[in-house]
C-alpha cells in the first residue's frame, strides 16, 4: 500500500480527509489522499505518481460545482488552490490555475482592463472556469481567453490556444482530454477603472438579488435545456421549497439547491433525482445537471 505523506514529505497531503470541509455545499466523503500542490513541478510528481502506480486521480479547484458523494473519492485528489498567482502583462492576464476567477477580475479591474467583469460573482478558480466554460450575464470564459496551458495525461506540457479548448455551453476539450488546466491567459482591453467597477459592483447586486448566496449551494444544478429555462420550470412543478434530508430547492432561485441543515451529498442526489422525475412528468423535458456528481456511493 503506498503512503504518499512519506512519498512526498515536502508536499501537504492529507489521508481520508472529509472533503465536506472544502466543497462549496458543504457535504461529500473523504478523499483517500488529498494532496496541495503548490507548483506545476509537484502537480507533474504527483501525476506521474499517480498514473506509475494506478492511482484514479481527481482535480479539484474550488469544489463550487460539484457533489462529491458520501462514499468520497478513491486514489489521489488534488486541490489546486495553492497555485493562485496573478500576472499581468500589458493587456493580457495570467492567472495560475488555482486562482479564484473573483480575485482574477479584480485584479484586471485594479489594472484598468476591461472583458472579464461578467465572472466578478463566478466563486470558481481558473482551472474550473475552463474546464466548464464558466460564464454569467452574457459573457462566457471563452470570449476573453487566449490560451491555457494543459498538463496532459502523458506527462506532457501544453500550450492549448482557445480554439483547441472547443469551448461550447458549460463545455471544453478539457472534459475530453483529462488534462489538468495550470494556468490560463485572458487577452483584454484597456478600459475606464470606475465604468469596469461599477459594472462588477452592478452584476453582484443583480447576483446577490437573485441568488441564496447566505447558504451553501453549488450554484445552478442544472443545465440550460434549449427552448426553456431550468429555473422556470422547476418553479412551474411547484418545486421550489422541495427537501430531503438537509437539502432543499431554494425558495430563492430555483435553479440552487441549498444546504439548509447538515445536508448530505446523498440528499442532494435524492433532490436532483426528484427534480428531474418531476420536471420529465410534468412537461416531457429532460434536466441534465451542470454540476459534477463524483466519487463512490457509501
Ligand atoms: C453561488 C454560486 C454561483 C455560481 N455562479 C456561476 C455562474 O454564474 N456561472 C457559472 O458558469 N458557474 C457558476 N457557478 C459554478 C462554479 O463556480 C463554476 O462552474 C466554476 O467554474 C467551477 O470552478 P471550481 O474551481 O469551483 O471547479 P470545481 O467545482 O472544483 O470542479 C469542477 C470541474 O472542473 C474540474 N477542474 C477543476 N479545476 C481543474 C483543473 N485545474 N484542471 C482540470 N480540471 C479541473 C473538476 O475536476 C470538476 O470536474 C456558481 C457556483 C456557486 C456556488
Amino acid at each position: 500500500m503506498v503512503n504518499l505523506i512519506t512519498e512526498f514529505p515536502e508536499i501537504e497531503i492529507k489521508q481520508n480527509e472529509p472533503l465536506s470541509n472544502y466543497t462549496y455545499t458543504h457535504t461529500g466523503g473523504p478523499a483517500d489522499w488529498l494532496a496541495f500542490p503548490k507548483n506545476v513541478n509537484e502537480v507533474q510528481q504527483l501525476v506521474t505518481f499517480a498514473g506509475t502506480n494506478q492511482l484514479p486521480l481527481t482535480v479539484l479547484g474550488n469544489a463550487s460545482n460539484l457533489i462529491v458523494r458520501d462514499g468520497g473519492i478513491a486514489g489521489l485528489t488534488l486541490i489546486l488552490t495553492r497555485m493562485n498567482q496573478i500576472t499581468v502583462n500589458d493587456n493580457d492576464v495570467t492567472a495560475q490555475a488555482g486562482a479564484a476567477y473573483i480575485n482574477t477580475t479584480i485584479v484586471a479591474r485594479d489594472h484598468g482592463l476591461t472583458g472579464l467583469e461578467f465572472a466578478a460573482g463566478i466563486p470558481g478558480s481558473i482551472g474550473g472556469a475552463v474546464f466548464m466554460n464558466a460564464g454569467a450575464y452574457g459573457g462566457e470564459t471563452k470570449f476573453a481567453l487566449s490560451k491555457a496551458t494543459v498538463l496532459l495525461p502523458d506527462g506532457t506540457v501544453k500550450e492549448f490556444t482557445n480554439e483547441e479548448l472547443d469551448f461550447g455551453y458549460r463545455h471544453s476539450s478539457i472534459q475530453e482530454n483529462h488534462g489538468v488546466v495550470l494556468d490560463a491567459t485572458f487577452s483584454l482591453q484597456p478600459g475606464d477603472q470606475d465604468e469596469i467597477a461599477a459594472k462588477m459592483d452592478e452584476l453582484n447586486a443583480r447576483r446577490a438579488a437573485k441568488q441564496p448566496l447566505d447558504l451553501p449551494s453549488c450554484g445552478s444544478v442544472f443545465k440550460r435545456p434549449t427552448g426553456y429555462y431550468a429555473g422556470k420550470l422547476i418553479h412551474d412543478a411547484g418545486l421550489q421549497g422541495y427537501t430531503s434530508g438537509g437539502a432543499q430547492v431554494s425558495t430563492k432561485h430555483a435553479g440552487f439547491i441549498v444546504n439548509i441543515d447538515h445536508g448530505t451529498a446523498t440528499d442532494y442526489v435524492n433532490v436532483i433525482h426528484h427534480v428531474q422525475e418531476t420536471v420529465k412528468k410534468k412537461f416531457g423535458v429532460s434536466l441534465q445537471t451542470e454540476v459534477r456528481i463524483i466519487g463512490r456511493d457509501k
